[in-house]
């Protein structure tokens, strides 16, 4: 250590693992051509008796979607955008595209043709799978971008109702022919080839495994969501290092576990633990394509389910909800949170409950963010005392340091901005090199935007976010965006979007300079259905629009967020 220099307080993970330079679908499933499970693993919540998928039928419509991807003309990187809620087939089309060579990027199904085309134009999707119930919205994206009506599939409940019976001929209970002749789009089963004597092409090197798996969407630090390109290796080292951290528990392989697919797949929350690690852990999983409250309660009773992933409005909900108690949840044995702060007395409520059914259950929070594929931060599995409040420790092979806004190395129990490195750290921003010159230090760390804390035992604690990111049940809601969106409207001169906590949860508030010459002046409701007609739901003005003089901003333009943000703290506070 250069005794001149400030020291460097670089917090290693505990726990190290290896992870094998392949690619996604050898990780996952050995070979094209081994033996697999014939016992189904992805079960429709809806209709589990019919509607799943083992390893084996898995694999094989893996095969036969890359076949099919390939016979249409699909060339190595080409961008695949699937727009769908999660069903039981969402995995392997999520593999078919990467076993073709492909990139997955995936978009939250009730987006507006906006948000899709601006999606589809910013990844330069050649296709566009999407569910029936998304499918005018599709037509309408590809029509504002201009892609062809013919890139475009209808991805419905047209199940393959042989294949997932374990073989026969398939029969496809729908063939899209309304969509065709409405839209003049065309039908997944146009991608899904009859044989599925597809190979894959195997990596067995770092350069190869470095390849882009998938783009997903994240505004980062600042600005609108940009795509994050993960590899196949993030993906596997993410994957081995949530699993590295779960075989602490040495019952974990003896226990029957089932669990609940509610975490959308398009999100990097969804992908790491339904896609990979539901299959390699063995674990079954009953997938809702929508999420309603009762109808997860009903399944965790009917199914047994053993462990919950969720998000913290979802908790809050089994803390509190008085329908709750109509149901036997006592199957759980473990919870797990993330994507944003869980308040510790929700953890405790639902602890206590579980307490009181004779059960030691602890709710463990983690921390992770797309741009790190997922999880950076989570608990040791038989950690009694996850410490409520904490996110955990760090995952295997990771790195992470404090730094105040200076840049300056801090030691334990100071906060400052968390810095990390990691195995499966993104490999940037798709076609941004300034965002991603922007977010990584020289040294090629990545700035998470977050302010931080670690204790001297290695428990770490998320106090504050520094980044503009605003986040509503756990979506991202980038305030750059809606700001666009607003300063379209004529009589709106310049805006700020900052996030403000109403009754505990965070939403979008907008602070508005009306132009003066325009009148009537605008007002709060058509800037309020302005956004309405322009974003999904989760991104609507829901804290507020105030009418200011000037929008506070430093020398070079730039929005004062931090000073707006205490204002609408303050201002909500007396409303
Ligand atoms: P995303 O990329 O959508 O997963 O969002 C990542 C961001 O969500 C992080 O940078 C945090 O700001 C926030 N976040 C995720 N997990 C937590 C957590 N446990 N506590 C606080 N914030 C969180």
């Amino acid at each position: 250590q250069d005794p001149s220099k400030p020291p460097s307080y670089i917090s290693r993970s505990r726990w190290t693992c290896e992870i094998p330079h392949l690619d996604l679908n050898t990780w996952l499933f050995g070979s094209p051509t081994s033996p697999l499970s014939t016992s189904p693993i992805y079960f429709d919540a809806r209709q589990p008796t019919t509607h799943n998928l083992s390893l084996h039928t898995y694999r094989s419509l893996v095969k036969r979607l890359a076949k099919g991807l390939k016979f249409q003309g699909l060339d190595d990187g080409d961008r695949v955008l699937l727009f769908s809620g999660n069903n039981v087939f969402f995995p392997a089309v999520y593999l078919g595209i990467i076993a073709a060579g492909g990139i997955f990027t995936g978009a939250n199904p009730a987006y507006t043709a906006r948000e899709l085309a601006f999606q589809l134009k910013n990844s330069g999707a050649r296709y566009c799978i999407a569910n029936e119930v998304s499918i005018d919205t599709a037509v309408q994206a590809a029509d504002i971008i201009g892609l062809p009506r013919s890139s475009i599939f209808v991805f419905d409940d047209g199940f393959l109702q042989g294949h997932l019976n374990g073989g026969g001929p398939d029969r496809w209970s729908k063939t899209g022919a309304e969509f065709r002749a409405k839209f003049g789009v065309r039908h997944w089963s146009e991608l899904v080839a009859e044989k599925d004597d597809f190979v894959w092409k195997r990596f067995s090197t770092p350069e190869e495994s470095n390849k882009t798996a998938a783009i997903n969407y994240s505004s980062g630090t600042t600005g609108v969501p940009k795509g994050v390109e993960l590899s196949h290796y993030n993906f596997i080292a993410n994957a081995v290092q949530v699993i590295t951290v779960q075989n602490l528990d040495p019952e974990r392989k003896t226990l029957e576990t089932r669990g609940i697919g509610i975490l959308p797949m398009y999100h990097a929350y969804g992908q790491t633990y339904y896609v990979m690690l539901t299959p390699v852990l063995n674990w079954p999983l009953y997938i809702l394509p929508k999420f309603d409250f009762v109808e997860f309660l009903t399944c965790i009773q009917k199914y047994q389910i053993t462990t919950i992933g969720a998000v913290p409005p979802i908790l809050t909900a089994l803390a509190k909800h008085p329908v709750v108690k109509k149901f036997d949840l006592s199957s759980i044995r473990s919870i797990g949170s993330g994507a944003a702060p869980l308040p510790k007395e929700i953890s405790r409520e639902i602890e206590e409950s579980f307490g009181k059914m004779g059960k030691e259950l602890r709710v463990r929070q983690g921390w992770g963010m797309t741009e790190a594929t997922c999880t950076i931060l989570g608990h040791h599995p038989l950690d009694l005392t996850p410490d409520q409040g904490s996110v955990g420790e760090l995952m295997p092979n990771c790195l992470a340091r404090i730094v105040s806004s200076s840049g300056v190395d801090l030691p334990a129990n100071t906060p400052g901005e968390l810095l990390i490195s990691a195995p499966n750290i993104c490999k940037g921003y798709y076609e941004n090199p300034k965002a991603t010159k922007e977010t990584f230090t020289e040294d090629g760390w990545l700035r998470t935007g977050d302010v931080a804390y670690y204790t001297p035992t290695g428990k770490w604690h998320i106090v504050d976010r520094m980044k503009e990111l605003i986040k509503v049940k756990g979506n991202q809601v980038a305030p750059a965006e809606l700001e666009n969106v607003v300063i379209e409207m004529g009589g709106v001169g310049d805006v700020a979007v900052v996030g403000v906590v109403v009754n505990g949860e965070e939403r979008p508030r907008a602070y508005i300079v009306r132009k003066s010459e325009v009148t009537p002046p605008v007002t709060a409701d058509e800037i309020i259905n302005h956004v309405k007609e322009q974003c999904t739901q989760y991104k609507w003005i829901t804290g507020g629009v105030v009418f200011v003089d000037e929008i506070p901003k430093n020398p070079s333009g730039k929005i004062l967020r931090k000073v707006l943000r205490e204002r609408a703290a303050r201002e909500v506070a007396t409303e």
